[in-house]
């Protein structure tokens, strides 16, 4: 309660002192991406292993609403091309009177690809005419298999409830001894796919089948993105199978980056131009292969804004946590969110470097 009260007390002294506009009008010069995951309603969150990946559609219709007023929003290839076009304007002929630029942009972005994305956050952009870019695992598009990590996350959470705990590699414990479901999770980001099969085998075997999962829960088809497309939004590529691409071989690595693309044109005859790093890991050879093949930006989970010259390979973003930014009644703060979308929320409360 204590930080919320915080937060509050910042909101309102952002709005009464002005700092709010100037933080504001500072990131006129700056391309900032907010990142989303998942959009569900309050119990599929609540239920959801990890819920600070789910906002629910009511802080989302804020957010948008919020967003309307105050900034352009734009999808991030898009963002990225009308940022650079301006900044190289106003270098030639001084800023004279572009009415459009006198809000900031902002790029929202969603990974990973779930159909809750299609079913509640694209009719409350439609609402505000706003457009956005979708990250998608191509490999799971229009399958029946949820990403491994939910898989995983959900035989863990479905043996809690059997009062069955369970070790890193899926073995029984006594429930107390147990790992949490995001401490499974976190510990098999490090695993060969091989042995994260196994892992998820394990568990489903102990569970004696595996857990059934909602259409929202999976990642959208072709057609269901295609659906996208034509709201005018942004499909980019989330890899083809959601491995931490630099704990992979340099074959497997350039599949990931190079089939996905393809895999995503096939599906929906456009070029695709974005990428997303999965779980924001990169190397330098990942820099060097989605540029080889064709990317125009990639984005990070590094927490930051960005300037036009900004490598457009290593994208910063801003990430959208719901709770941090309600205010003390735990509703939806504007003053937050603008903060947070200005980066200003940042430097008020000393954060830099990497965000989680
Ligand atoms: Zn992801």
């Amino acid at each position: 309660m204590g930080k919320a009260l915080v937060r509050s007390f910042l909101a309102q002294s952002m709005r009464l002192t002005g700092i709010l506009r100037s933080s504001e009008t500072a990131a006129k010069n700056q391309l900032n991406i907010l990142c989303y995951h998942r959009i569900l309603p309050t119990a599929q969150k609540a239920a959801y292993f990890c819920p600070d990946l789910v906002v629910t559609p009511e802080a989302f219709h804020n957010h948008c609403q919020t967003l309307a007023e105050f900034y352009r929003v734009l999808p991030l290839a898009e963002a990225v091309a009308t940022l650079q076009q301006e900044q190289g304007n106003e270098t030639g002929s001084g800023n004279n009177g572009n009415a459009a630029a006198d809000k900031p942009i902002v790029a929202l972005t969603f990974d990973d690809g779930y159909v809750d994305n299609l079913k509640y956050a694209a009719p409350i952009l439609a609402e505000f005419e706003q457009r956005a870019t979708f990250f998608v695992v191509s490999g799971l598009m229009g399958t029946s298999t949820p990403p491994w990590y939910d898989l995983v996350a959900r035989c863990v959470l479905d043996l809690a409830e059997r009062e069955e705990g369970c070790l890193a590699d899926g073995s029984p414990a006594e429930l107390a001894l147990g790992l949490s479901a995001v401490e499974v999770v976190e510990g098999a980001k490090a695993f060969s796919p091989e042995l994260r099969k196994s892992l998820a085998e394990r568990l489903c075997d102990r569970l004696d089948g595996a857990p059934q999962f909602a259409d929202e829960d999976l990642v959208m088809n072709a057609q269901q993105l295609r659906e996208l497309q034509k709201q005018g939004h942004e499909i980019g590529s989330h890899s083809v199978s959601h491995e931490i691409l630099p704990l992979l071989s340099d074959q497997d690595l350039e599949e990931e980056i190079q089939l996905s693309k393809q895999q995503l044109e096939d599906g929906l005859q456009q070029p695709i131009s974005s990428f997303c790093y999965p779980n924001g890991d990169f190397d330098d050879r990942c820099l060097e292969m989605v540029e080889k093949h064709g990317y125009d930006q990639a984005v990070t989970t590094r927490n930051g804004s960005n300037k036009a010259a900004t490598a457009p390979f290593t994208l910063k973003r801003r990430f959208i946590h719901e709770e941090r930014l309600a205010d003390g009644q735990g509703r939806p703060s504007a003053s937050l969110l603008r903060a947070q979308t200005s980066g200003l929320l940042d430097r008020l409360l000393r954060r830099g470097g990497q965000d989680a």
